[in-house]
């Protein structure tokens, strides 16, 4: 849907009006915090807090949450008689007035459960962590002082830090002034301009040792205990690539300077003052630097514009562990970041709605698991996803928009949804729908005809994973590729299960086509490519290996993998139980003699494997490796038969091994052998046809084969001696070989194509 021009004027300060108001449903806006804490003697600590606010609907009390010990309350600095942390009395106070309450208290060292959010006091260090995984509400500014902890309540703050004797703080917002008291202590204030929730402010001291640069244009400033300035140097090194790239994307950063600290315990994305386990400072390995990424993508998502609600979790997670992704392509390459964002796909298929317990809609997120896989890896997918939907540039114009409209403020998903439609021009109903207001995945096959022409014909079926829901509104890039290696690419769009195009011309005459080879979007697959020129190769991505050393052909394998059962596999007479998933193997290479070709499996729970659920529900017990087959179909016109039962001696974590590749559609299932027997369908198709056979001596005999363009024939004795062969052979040719009466065997090959047929001569 395109929406028209003053609509999209109208409608856009619509959305960001909702998103400001987001703490309409509070009877109090908190609008400056002027925080004072003596941190001089660690935990107890006391503080001294001045909120500024205002009434926003009537009452007579109002209450601010604080873990700690209150000392007094003053009410527009008139001492309260006896002071309740609970209840306030704002009853002389009138609608849309702002008032100060001002709390004297004391905190200790105070941590969840978890042993992450809350104010720790370890030995070389004090810190906070503004958000606990067990705690409700999950916001835990009130470890550190009295607020109204919530994630739409936004203000501005000054802070008061008086450190350890010797040791020196790093906080939230911008350094204002340092000094040393006679004591030793450090004495700084610091203030956050812009308006940020309570779970964003950190504030942390100890003996520091800091490494400053800039990156982007903005100060950097990170504070280490452990490591040293070179250390510190190279780890932060990335931040020149990403802190550019990231606002090429998502628009400006608006916090003014950059800040990491390195914690023993977890990373937070508090503002201008990231906590960073320290695991992720200590050396350049890509997780850590994922980490650092996604701490600073949460200056846009999540920081800037945040959930309305806690269910909406996977706008800030989800959007901060994309932007891990936006980084590493800045880094790396777009192949790099393919690759990592394919892995985060294929757990989060395999095992995320095991970690959370089943498979759930993004929208909506039980509290208990707010911060579950589902919430970072799949919303992480979903973002990816609708890069690949909107397409890229369209895809970052919308969210650069999102972030300047609506910054500071908060959305739900709905409200995500209709600002992006309205930013894009897209209507994102149906992918929302099913993305996000549903659970589950959908993958696509794809079937096309190709007619050595620029004319192509096209079907494409979804199956869905994890929910009965059919995704509308679909969008399945299909790259074609001819025999020179050129690319077209088309987005076939279409609503409802499937579709069917009946002539699609393409600038090019493709030998072969894959799905989604650039991963755009997150349908349930992966893919990657192999080649016959080394020798060896493997797609771990796609679970497929090769081994080609007396490779015929050298050829070029994409191996699409689909993490959903094969079309058509549960009606085949002989299978007993279809495995989860197949493969796709495509190329210009449709047969490749003395290629093996190797699918690999995984028992259920295996932990020395890197995928130990690839084969959950499907191989349970290393004795049904017995039964297990690998079956074949060329196209899905085709009957699916079995190709193969041999596989490596491991039962854990194997291969089945399939001696010549052709490309095809490939899957696992347990089978019958007493109703279905192996066919040597990869060595001897059926649809090679000798005419007559039996055929008399001296006889003529026709050629009847589906091959293309000339080809080889080969008569062979049952000793498999050559007795006859003529080149340059085409369909339908009569040949007339001078044989004794006896069986043979006809072979029959080009470059794309071997078949062999019994032959009976009388
Ligand atoms: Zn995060």
């Amino acid at each position: 849907m395109k929406l028209a021009k003053h609509l999209l004027t109208l409608a856009a300060a619509l959305l960001c009006g909702i998103a400001v108001q987001g703490q309409t449903t509070d009877s109090v806006d908190v609008i400056h915090y002027d925080v004072a804490l003596d941190l001089s003697e660690f935990s107890p600590f006391s503080g001294v807090a001045t909120l500024d606010m205002r009434l926003t609907r009537p009452c007579a009390k109002i209450g601010l949450e604080l873990i700690g010990t209150v000392d007094s309350i003053l009410v527009n600095g008139v001492a309260v008689a006896e002071p309740d942390i609970d209840s306030i009395g704002t009853a002389s106070i009138a609608i849309g007035d702002t008032f100060t309450v001002t709390v004297y208290y004391h905190g200790r060292h105070n941590v969840e459960s978890y042993g992450f959010g809350g104010f720790h006091f370890d030995n070389n260090m004090s810190y906070n962590l503004g958000v606990g995984f067990g705690t409700d509400p999950h916001p835990v500014g009130r470890a550190v002082f009295p607020c109204r902890d919530n994630f739409t309540d936004k203000a501005t703050y000054t802070l008061h830090i008086k450190s350890h004797s010797g040791w020196t703080a790093e906080c939230s917002g911008l350094p204002q002034s340092r000094s040393v008291d006679g004591e030793g202590c450090e004495l700084s204030t610091w203030v956050i301009d812009q308006p940020v929730c309570t779970y964003l402010v950190g504030i942390s001291q100890a003996a520091y040792n800091r490494y400053q640069t800039t990156a982007g244009g903005y100060p950097v400033t990170v504070g280490s205990t452990t490591l040293g300035t070179n250390t510190m140097q190279s780890v932060f090194e990335l931040l020149d690539t990403v802190v550019p790239m990231f606002e090429r994307c998502f628009g400006p950063y608006r916090w003014g300077r950059i800040g990491y600290i390195g914690t023993a315990r977890g990373s937070m994305e508090h503002v201008n003052n990231i906590a960073l386990a320290a695991q992720a400072m200590t050396s350049v390995f890509a997780e850590g630097q994922a980490t650092i990424a996604h701490e600073l993508g949460h200056a846009w998502f999540g920081n800037l514009v945040t959930c309305k609600e806690e269910g909406d979790m996977w706008i800030n997670e989800g959007g901060a562990s994309f932007t891990s992704e936006v980084a590493r392509e800045a880094t790396s390459g777009r192949k790099r970041a393919n690759r990592y964002y394919q892995e985060n796909l294929e757990k989060v298929i395999l095992t995320t709605h095991i970690t959370d317990g089943s498979y759930l809609p993004l929208h909506g997120m039980p509290h208990a698991i707010t911060y579950g896989s589902t919430t970072y890896d799949k919303g992480w997918m979903v973002w990816h996803s609708l890069r690949g939907y909107l397409g890229e540039e369209r895809f970052y114009a919308a969210v650069r928009q999102l972030m300047e409209r609506c910054a500071f403020g908060n959305l739900d998903a709905y409200e995500i949804r209709d600002s992006l439609s309205l930013y894009s021009g897209v209507d994102l109903t149906e992918f929302f729908d099913f993305h996000v207001f549903n659970a589950g995945f959908v993958d696509y096959h794809v079937e096309a005809t190709l007619s050595n022409s620029t004319n192509v014909s096209i079907s494409v079926r979804q199956r869905t994973v994890g929910t009965d829901a059919v995704a509308h509104d679909n969008r399945v890039p299909i790259v074609f590729y001819n025999a020179a290696g050129d690319t077209c690419k088309r987005w076939v769009c279409f609503h409802g299960a499937d579709t069917t195009i009946s002539r699609m011309t393409l600038p090019i005459v493709p030998e072969y086509f894959v799905i989604d080879p650039n991963c755009e979007i997150s349908d349930a697959a992966t893919v990657g490519s192999v080649s016959t020129a080394s020798g060896y190769d493997a797609t771990e991505i796609a679970h497929f290996e090769l081994r080609a050393n007396s490779a015929e052909h050298n050829a070029t394998y994409w191996v699409e993998h689909h993490y959903a059962p094969a079309f058509d596999i549960e009606n085949v007479t002989g299978v007993v139980r279809p495995s989860n998933r197949y493969w796709v193997i495509r190329s210009s290479c449709p047969f490749n003699k003395g290629t093996e070709a190797r699918f690999h499996y995984v028992r259920s729970g295996y932990s020395n494997s890197s995928t130990p659920d690839l084969d959950r529900g499907f191989y349970e017990r290393s004795s049904t490796l017995d039964s297990m087959a690998l079956l074949w179909r060329r196209t899905s016109r085709e009957p699916w038969q079995v190709v193969t039962h041999r596989h490596t001696t491991d039962a854990n974590d194997g291969y089945m091994l399939l001696d010549n590749l052709q490309t095809g559609e490939y899957t696992l299932a347990v089978i019958d052998s007493n109703l279905i027997s192996i066919t040597q369908a990869c060595a001897v198709p059926v649809d090679a046809v000798l005419f007559p056979n039996p055929v008399r001596q001296g006889q003529p005999l026709s050629l009847e084969v589906p091959v293309e363009g000339t080809f080889e024939t080969t008569v062979l004795d049952t000793s498999g001696k050559q007795v006859w062969h003529q080149s340059g052979c085409l369909n339908g040719l009569k040949i007339k070989p001078e044989l004794p009466s006896g069986t043979y065997l006809v072979r029959i090959e080009n470059n794309f194509i071997s078949l062999q047929s019994k032959l009976i001569v009388l």
